[in-house]
């Protein structure tokens, strides 16, 4: 039995604070752990911020409601679908990523909370768990899956490292020279090939 997990930014979508930032003009919302290692730090940057320009949850949920996967993902993840089991394993919060995952058609997404309180201001967020993408790879061999899944950064290689087969996507090339264990591709029709190619199973590319 196969299961696939796929990481969402920077694989199916853009990366959601940066089309956040975009959208709202606040360039601070671009900060990523690149420019502040510490989650927790960049997080509280980020509520903090959020409540300085007085935005909650609609304002969020209504800038993103505009954006848009990257293109040929929707083809992508239902190519996926028809062939495998498929998990996204991600970072984001459900409250961030329900306008792209609509748009996605909703595949099962594991990931985190935050927490609004009546008003609509976001006051914490919640992790689901520790080194939750590897801990998902741990769960599903648990399960008795084998697992195949697909990233592009840092926060996707315990993930990779757990899984049997680990696919970079999209990754920068810091990112790829780091982990040349892991085959690297950058255009979805070279990362079905990857799948097929890390399948057991005999696995039919079809006509796209
Ligand atoms: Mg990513």
């Amino acid at each position: 039995m196969e299961i696939t997990c796929l990481d969402l930014e920077g694989v199916l979508v853009p990366e959601i604070w940066i089309g956040f930032a975009e959208k709202t003009g606040i360039e601070e919302f671009r900060a990523t752990t690149r420019d502040i290692p510490d989650y927790d730090v960049l997080m509280q940057q980020r509520l903090g911020l959020l409540d300085q320009h007085g935005l909650g949850l609609k304002d969020i949920q209504q800038a993103i409601a505009t954006m848009a996967p990257m293109p040929g993902a929707v083809e992508f993840i239902n190519w996926l679908k028809e062939r495998f089991q498929v998990v996204i394993l991600s970072d984001t919060f459900y409250e961030f990523s329900q306008p792209l995952m609509a748009q996605l058609g909703f595949p099962t997404l594991l990931c985190h909370r935050l927490i609004a309180d009546d008003s609509g201001r976001i006051v914490d967020y919640k992790l689901r768990q520790k080194d939750p993408k590897r801990q998902a790879v741990k769960a599903f061999h648990s399960l008795n899956f084998r697992v195949i899944a697909a990233g592009d950064s840092y926060n996707d290689t315990s993930m990779l490292e757990e899984a049997d087969a680990g696919i970079l996507f999209k990754a920068p090339d810091n990112v790829i020279a780091e982990f040349p264990q892991y085959p690297a591709v950058d255009r979805y029709q070279d990362l079905k090939l990857e799948f097929i190619n890390a399948s057991e199973r005999d696995i039919d590319l079809g006509s796209t």
